[in-house]
């Protein structure tokens, strides 16, 4: 690992928890209205992380096509990225699944808490919008097609903007030399993007400090103690599933379990602060390639598409919340509709943004399709804000696996660079 990342990730350290202990003590002497003042810090950072969002994975996507030289190439990392993805999905939410029933956090909940006028009016419309199970698939599937490629531009939807840059790519391919002056300009593109990552690295102490101050200097901790079972049960459930994602990656890459946490620990510290898998991922893309070695090629097509559907940490979460909310009611769910809420919470999970708190609104594919009531998301509700902290890091840190992985999988014929 680099002298100057190791650093930066040091400083990115302390700034996290300076901001956390600092938020803490103004949360409990009751001043967290002054937060406000320096708050548009923390916001800035991330606006600048989403700038580079666009331009990096629309470019890095399409020069990774062409550099594979082959659509078969790019079949065989594909099929190598989804397998990953399908399979530590599963693991994920089966950790859920065990802890849930294992810890029973919604027996004997109160319901006072519950219920859809708890919720925000927009989120509210958003949970009640839910198509089923098979809606919800199809929806998946068309909605990654992007009918207008400028609009998916512009308004920055990466499933789509992943779709598009692939079919560019394999198009590329095949016109060969009438391709090249597109492939010089997306090439530039590239390396400006990455360029101005490492700037806007420059500034995630700061960044970081202030958006950690916000979130602990507001967060109620009345709502923490009174579902600290859940709280307990999700983070358990994440944190075993990140042990056995450590021991695959460290495998796979043959160095120490420690030498792969330093090597992403920029970009964990970041997905914790920002609840984002999406803004973190232009620090995710060099950190793998620069700290843990990993092949240009397999970080610029496994991590983008990674982002937007490989998220361990929000389906694990799905499972737990679901069952919880099951408890809280009373209602008792058999074996047969725990294996729905595993299929529904995988899906729900790859159907979630990479934006914080996309996780909630998904939920309600899950609760509809066992017939939970919906309004039980109003119990977590509270909490939801912190605990998408967590689960974005462990979303972060399967894709950063996930590239250890395809990249293990693939020999030298495979990829160039
Ligand atoms: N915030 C999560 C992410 O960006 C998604 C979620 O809400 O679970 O990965």
């Amino acid at each position: 690992m680099q002298e100057a990342s190791k650093k930066e990730a040091q400083r990115i350290g302390y700034a996290m928890v300076g901001g956390l202990i600092i938020g803490l003590v103004i949360h409990s002497i009751g001043k967290a209205e002054y937060v406000n003042y320096i708050k548009p810090i923390g916001t800035a950072f991330i606006s600048f992380l989403k700038m580079v969002i666009v331009p990096l994975v629309f470019s890095s996507i399409y020069m990774a096509m062409t550099n594979l030289g082959t659509p078969e190439a790019l079949g065989s990392m594909g099929r190598k990225a989804v397998g990953y993805y399908f399979v530590t999905t599963a693991i994920a939410v089966f950790f859920g699944l065990v802890f849930v029933n294992l810890i029973n956090p919604g027996v004997g909940i109160s319901l006072g808490s519950a219920g859809l006028q708890d919720l925000s009016q927009d989120l509210a419309t958003k949970v009640n919008e839910n198509k089923g199970l098979l809606g919800t698939i199809i929806d998946v599937f068309l909605g990654a097609i992007p009918t207008n490629p400028a609009e998916s531009l512009a308004t920055g939807n990466i499933l789509q903007i992943i779709v598009f840059s692939i079919i560019m790519g394999i198009v590329a391919l095949y016109l060969k030399e009438k391709a090249d002056p597109v492939n010089k300009l997306m090439g530039s593109i590239e390396e400006m993007s990455l360029y101005l990552t490492h700037g806007i690295m420059k500034f995630a102490p700061i960044g970081i400090f202030v958006l950690m101050l916000d979130v602990m200097a507001k967060s109620g901790t009345s709502a923490i103690a009174s579902l600290s079972k859940y709280i307990a049960t999700v983070i358990v459930g994440l944190l075993c599933h990140a042990i056995f994602l450590l021991f695959v990656a460290s495998a796979r890459l043959k160095k120490s379990p420690l030498f792969i946490i330093k090597g992403v620990s920029a970009p964990l510290l970041t997905a914790f602060s920002t609840s984002s898998s999406a803004a973190t991922l232009p620090i995710t893309m060099t950190a793998v390639e620069e700290n843990l070695g990993v092949r240009r090629d397999t970080a610029k097509f496994v991590l983008p598409l990674g982002a937007t559907i490989n998220m361990d940490g929000t389906a694990l979460y799905e499972s737990v919340a679901a069952i919880f909310i099951a408890q809280a009611y009373g209602i008792d769910l058999g074996i047969g509709q725990q294996v729905i809420i595993f299929m529904t919470a995988s899906l729900a999970a790859i159907g979630a943004a990479a934006i914080p708190g996309a996780g909630l609104i998904t939920m309600s594919i899950v609760l509809s399709t066992v017939g939970l009531p919906l309004e039980g998301i109003g119990l977590i509700l509270a909490v939801d804000r912190l605990l998408d902290m967590f689960r974005t890091t462990v979303n972060v840190f399967g894709d950063a696996v996930g590239t250890i992985v395809v990249d293990s999988f693939l020999d030298d014929s495979e990829i160039h660079r």
